[in-house]
């Protein structure tokens, strides 16, 4: 029995080194499954870029109407992988938004994601 401290046994799925969730990963995860009464599968705009499973992302303003789309591959290397789409999103649009006030809390965009 005492060989078997500090182990529980394989986890469901394997998982590689270094291949912890960023902190705003679980920040989304929980504040989305908080919205949506607890589901089970992330929506993808809480996933990490290297968690969605599409070529190519978009992103819309719900304000100024642009859509912006981009390739997950670039932004895989803009970003990284670990960034999480929603951030990823509101820096695409932010980049380019024509909303510039100035003031804080009017500035930038409001992303909508698929
Ligand atoms: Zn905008």
């Amino acid at each position: 029995m005492a060989a078997a401290v500090g182990r529980n046994g394989p986890a469901d799925r394997p998982a590689g080194p270094g291949e912890e969730l960023p902190e705003e990963y679980w920040a989304a995860l929980l504040n989305d499954a908080a919205a949506d009464g607890g589901t089970r599968s992330p929506p993808i705009r809480a996933r990490p870029l290297s968690d969605i499973g599409r070529h190519v992302l978009r992103v819309s303003c719900t304000r100024c109407g642009r859509i912006v789309e981009v390739q997950t591959a670039d932004a895989v290397r803009l970003f990284g992988p670990r960034a999480v789409w929603k951030n990823v999103g509101q820096r695409l649009l932010d980049d380019t938004c024509p909303q510039r006030t100035g003031r804080h809390e009017e500035d930038g965009c409001w992303p909508a994601f698929d």
